[in-house]
């Protein structure tokens, strides 16, 4: 089973957890200047890279709380998390198939 270190929590079970989708969007500072283009864009254009992503998640069956997470979309291990308004310990980028740059491992893998 799959364990996700909640800030708040420690670690628990996935099926505990749901992701709200790309995490760091600042909202524009004056909306009202923008094109209906931009502003569609800023709603609905996220990124989905092969590799590490910031992502916003809720641990929604736990505490409620909304936390953020660094991701490996390849290898769907979690290099950390981290509260919001924080800053990530690590970055880096991608690690597309090869072995992770150094994280600060906050997931662990438990067979039940
Ligand atoms: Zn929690």
């Amino acid at each position: 089973m799959l364990l996700i270190a909640c800030p708040y929590c420690g670690n628990r079970p996935e099926t505990e957890f749901r992701c709200g989708g790309q995490a760091h969007i600042a909202r524009p500072l004056e909306p009202a200047a923008l094109s209906d283009a931009q502003w569609a864009e800023y709603l609905f254009v996220r990124d989905n890279p092969r590799g590490v992503h910031a992502e916003r998640w809720n641990h929604v069956h736990g505490c409620g709380r909304w936390f953020n997470a660094r991701r490996d979309t390849v290898s769907d291990r979690f290099l950390e998390t981290y509260k919001m308004g924080e800053t990530p310990k690590t970055t880096g980028s991608t690690s597309t198939g090869s072995t992770s740059t150094g994280s600060t491992s906050t997931q662990a893998e438990a067979r039940a």
